[in-house]
């Protein structure tokens, strides 16, 4: 890696949360075309979206993955995470308002089904050092940890991060994951 790049990356994973800014983890799914879109292109797409409302942002490669606790039938999800660092004044409850504005722009459409296929899924997994349950926003993301396709991306970029609460890295608890769930780098 570059030294510029190297700087670049380590200013925004430094720390999680300063006076001015919070980092904010978010992973990306879509199973299903938009329009004339692809699941890659609505993911690459939606990441190029939340880095401009961003300070700063890392966005890790695009994976395929195998669909989990899925109805029969839905085909492999593309994934992705990143890492953004958004303005503290940013509410987290907003944020989620904003990535569901994004979700809608790409077709999504909500039915009572559980991880039904879907053109774009995104969810906060982390907001700074935020612990929370209400009835709209769990943080951090409850099944994150139990899930490859939202710690293999982030672990490519952050690592070393440790969500609120837990006391492994998340290299360390993709690590613990049992290999059941196929995810691959997308080529
Ligand atoms: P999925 O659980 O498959 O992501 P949805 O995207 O339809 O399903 O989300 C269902 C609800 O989950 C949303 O309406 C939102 O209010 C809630 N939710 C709770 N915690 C989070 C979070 N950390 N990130 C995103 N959505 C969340
Ligand atoms: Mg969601």
């Amino acid at each position: 890696m570059s030294p510029i790049l190297l700087k670049r990356s380590m200013s925004i994973l430094s720390n999680t949360t300063d006076s001015n800014s919070v980092a904010v983890a978010v992973s990306l799914g879509s199973s299903l075309p938009y329009l004339n879109r692809s699941p890659r292109e609505i993911v690459l797409a939606a990441m190029e979206s939340l880095r401009l409302i961003s300070i700063e942002a890392e966005a890790s490669s695009v994976y395929r993955s195998e669909p989990v606790d899925c109805p029969e039938g839905t085909g492999d999800f593309i994934n992705a995470a990143m890492v953004l660092r958004l303005p503290s004044k940013t509410a987290a409850s907003e944020f989620l308002a904003v990535l569901q504005g994004i979700e809608a722009d790409y077709g999504r459409q909500r039915s009572a089904e559980q991880n039904q296929a879907r053109t774009l899924d995104i969810d906060i997994i982390s907001f700074g050092n935020q612990q929370l349950e209400s009835s709209r926003l769990v943080l951090p993301h409850p099944r994150a940890t139990q899930r490859r396709f939202v710690l293999a991306p982030l672990a490519e970029i952050y690592p070393e991060m440790v969500f609120p609460g837990q006391s492994e890295t998340i290299a360390q608890l993709l690590a613990l994951l049992p290999r059941t769930e196929n995810v691959c780098l997308l080529a």
